[in-house]
């Protein structure tokens, strides 16, 4: 049902997905990426459930062996523990991760005192895990609310994507800043992301191949912008057995991060979202 819809509205969205048009301009304060990096790539991988807690660790060392680092939102309560060790072990090989909601019940935006509520729980994580990013479920956003969380960074928009539930993108492909007064430090950088989530074009799309990553990838650089991925290690088949419906191939995700490396070798930056948010903030706030 959903892929027939997708493949249904694909013609009405060829010019606002996957590329919108004008969200290319570059922010007037901006004047380059550190050591004249052509563009900056960020991985995230949202960890939705068990399945793909149990592949952390896989993913990162993939990832690690092809010279790339990558940052992990974990939910802090659902059908996975999130182990101290298992954070320790992403820092420690210079990875990240970040707080994904609290519940993912699809209710942390329902009402504005249920979001502070939950607020001050997601908070105590924040502190407790000693992080300080975060990404919405289901890329729900209201960037007025999510200024009560103590973050630095937050995820939970994206340049343009007309399959997301709350389907009003930011128009960007680069960081900007949240101004907002219920934030302890007034405000917080926003990181869209800025290339499709894996789930349109490879679980319900069938897509075979890292294609539509490399041509937005490629218009991304060729803007100087932040391309910025989330891949969801519950959805990778690492076995390439073509077993469950709602995964995709592992080759799929090796593929794009190769043509990356061989394509951009010495030309992209690859940072955590932490470092690129304290090198956009920079700018905002010299
Ligand atoms: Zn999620």
């Amino acid at each position: 049902m959903r892929r027939k819809l997708i493949f249904s509205k694909l013609p009405s969205y060829k010019d606002i997905w996957p590329t919108l048009k004008g969200s290319e301009k570059k922010p007037e304060y901006f004047s380059g990426w550190p050591e004249g990096k052509q563009f900056t790539l960020v991985l995230t991988h949202d960890v939705e459930h068990k399945r793909g807690y149990d592949r952390v660790i896989k993913l990162l060392e993939i990832e690690k062996k092809l010279g790339f680092v990558s940052s992990f939102n974990f939910v802090p309560e659902r059908d996975y523990k999130v182990e101290k060790e298992i954070l320790q072990t992403l820092r420690e090989n210079g990875f990240d991760y970040g707080v994904h909601g609290l519940y993912h019940d699809g209710k942390l935006f329902s009402s504005e005192s249920e979001f502070l509520r939950r607020a001050t729980k997601i908070n105590a994580y924040l502190k407790d895990w000693n992080t300080n990013g975060f990404r919405a479920p289901a890329m729900h956003h209201n960037l007025d609310w999510i200024g009560a969380l103590n973050i630095e960074y937050d995820m939970s928009t994206f340049d343009t994507d007309p399959f997301e539930p709350q389907p009003d993108g930011v128009g960007t492909i680069f960081p900007f800043w949240v101004e907002n007064k219920r934030h302890p430090e007034g405000g917080y950088i926003e990181l869209p992301y800025t290339l499709p989530q894996d789930f349109t074009p490879y679980v319900l799309m069938k897509e075979t191949t890292p294609k539509i990553w490399i041509d937005k990838l490629d218009w991304i650089a060729e803007h100087n912008g932040m391309a910025l991925v989330n891949v969801h290690p519950d959805y990778i088949d690492f076995e390439n057995s073509g077993k469950n419906f709602e995964e995709f191939n592992l080759n799929i995700y090796t593929e794009f991060l190769e043509y990356v490396k061989t394509k951009y070798e010495g030309k992209y930056w690859n940072p955590l979202p932490a470092e690129v948010a304290a090198f956009w903030k920079k700018l905002i706030k010299p």
